[in-house]
């Protein structure tokens, strides 16, 4: 079944923005504990939809239920939670320590909210990234627009009756549309900008973000290596590369984007990720319900064009290849013999193909690594502490995990974000709440004399001999 997402007018998007600015003021005073009421009312709405997303993400691209449970809002209710847990203690005052030279006075910061915010969302994980930035906005005391990604209509269609629900328009609205959407409201003054998609894209958003010098969060993606070195556990590094490359058909920004491994170890590996790959979704994927879909036409000509480009180029597919457009579908494809400057080694695949790369020391792979713009995410698999020393050491990628995949976006006391080409700024737990406020400087007098009222013109020479002092011993 197919649906599309019809624009929303410019009309209505200027009356939501209106209605949430005049309302802002009044939600930003609202204390923790009726920000708490609002995040557990979005919590029991959800789970009172919990089957309607399941058939919705289900109708858009095939994403088996069990996944969207584990995906998607297991994500949000577990965010919801932590945050629930730490909302009062993040309100509060937080003092920081005070300098000798400023004695007598007290300093603290106070997180204010940003005000009204923009939260564009992609299409590949659609209610995860639409609502788990929310529950920072709305802890925060932001009024929050959403803009979900018109390539999922089924997810979003469910989203707006979630919200329409949860909330008045004043305060959280979700607007439905596509680029012509996103424009009109990139030309508000926004006061942050919460964008999750591709780098291309952020750069749009950055660009009108700058015009009203919004603030913004941007998460994007890019391409995430995985490094296998001699020492690792290959079966362990097989089942979870596998697992960590095909969740949601490899549609995900942090997926195993391709695999650098050590020669010795390499057939190994791939013999191994193929009885992985088998395991999980039989002798023949197509007919496996747990194997989602590509999401559209468009996307899964571009994942086929990439793969086709790099057998064109001399690389071989060991596993997988086949792939049906009628179906969307792609077979689980590990590929060897890739050209290096190929486009499924220069674009992100955002797919279930697998580029293969051998190294025969690991200053190679890190080498490689480099080569590219900074990853959102970097996989190492390995016993050696020297190994990881070096490699953590010696590149750079917006998060990381050591012999597992994926899992660093569920732990919530880490900052998810990436750097530069993969992101700018962090979310998820404290990193949400600190992305949608404003860190107040507080600085209050105390006692009655301040020792700055001694270092006031006229510079005499006793005050210059007291600034003298100064420099050399504070
Ligand atoms: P996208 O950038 O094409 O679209 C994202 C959103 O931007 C959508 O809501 C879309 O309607 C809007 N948009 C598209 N073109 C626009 C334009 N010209 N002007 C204004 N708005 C526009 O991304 P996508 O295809 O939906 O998602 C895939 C990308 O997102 C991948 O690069 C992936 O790595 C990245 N991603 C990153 C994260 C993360 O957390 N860092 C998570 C998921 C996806």
């Amino acid at each position: 079944m197919t649906a599309t997402v019809t624009d929303t007018s410019k009309e209505a998007i200027r009356r939501i923005f209106d209605a949430q600015r005049a309302n802002q003021q009044a939600v930003a005073q609202t204390t923790a504990r009726e920000r708490i009421a609002k995040l557990r009312r979005l919590h029991k709405i959800l789970m009172r939809y919990r089957q309607e997303i399941r058939d919705a993400l289900y109708q858009d691209f095939r994403k088996p239920p069990t996944e969207v449970d584990l995906t998607e809002i297991y994500i949000i209710t577990s965010e919801i939670k932590h945050t629930i847990r730490n909302l009062r203690r993040w309100m509060k005052p937080h003092h920081v320590a005070t300098p000798l030279p400023l004695l007598g006075s007290r300093s603290y910061i106070q997180y204010q909210p940003r005000g009204v915010v923009l939260i564009i969302a992609p299409w590949n994980f659609p209610v995860n990234l639409t609502f788990t930035p929310l529950v920072s906005a709305i802890a925060a005391g932001n009024c929050a627009v959403l803009k979900p990604s018109e390539n999922t209509p089924h997810s979003s269609a469910v989203m707006r009756r979630i919200v329409k629900e949860a909330f008045p328009e004043n305060e959280v609205a979700l607007v439905e549309g596509a680029v012509e959407t996103s424009t009109t409201l990139l030309n508000l003054p926004f006061n942050h900008i919460f964008f999750t998609g591709s780098p291309a894209v952020g750069k749009i958003v950055m660009q009108a973000a700058a015009k009203h010098l919004a603030s913004v969060t941007l998460e994007l993606g890019g391409k995430s290596p995985t490094i296998v070195d001699e020492t690792a556990d290959i079966d362990k590094a097989a089942a979870r590369i596998a697992w960590g490359k095909h969740v949601n058909m490899g549609q995900t920004c942090i997926a195993p984007d391709y695999l650098l491994v050590h020669e010795s170890r390499k057939e190994a590996l791939l013999k191994k990720i193929e009885q992985h790959l088998k395991a999980s979704y039989s002798e023949d994927p197509q007919q496996s319900p747990d194997y989602p879909r590509i999401v559209n036409r468009k996307h899964f000509e571009r994942v086929r064009a990439s793969l086709q480009d790099a057998l064109d180029g001399g690389a071989r597919a060991i596993a997988g290849g086949q792939a049906e457009a009628a179906g969307r579908y792609i077979a689980p494809t590990l590929v060897t013999d890739v050209d290096k400057d190929s486009r499924l080694m220069t674009e992100e695949i955002f797919g279930p193909v697998l580029p293969v790369i051998g190294f025969r020391n690991l200053q190679e792979a890190v080498d490689i690594v480099n080569s590219k713009e900074k990853p959102l995410a970097l996989y190492l698999f390995s016993k050696n502490r020297n190994n990881i020393r070096q490699v953590l050491n010696h590149t750079r990628a917006g998060t990381t995990c050591i012999n597992n995949t994926l899992l660093q976006f569920n732990n919530h006391h880490l900052p998810f974000g990436g750097d530069n080409n993969s992101g700018i700024g962090k979310s998820h737990g404290w990193f949400g709440f600190e992305a949608f406020s404003n860190a107040r400087s507080v600085y209050k007098q105390v006692w009655p004399f301040s020792t700055a009222d001694l270092l006031k013109p006229p510079y005499t020479a006793w005050k210059q001999k007291l600034a003298d002092w100064t420099l050399r011993w504070l």
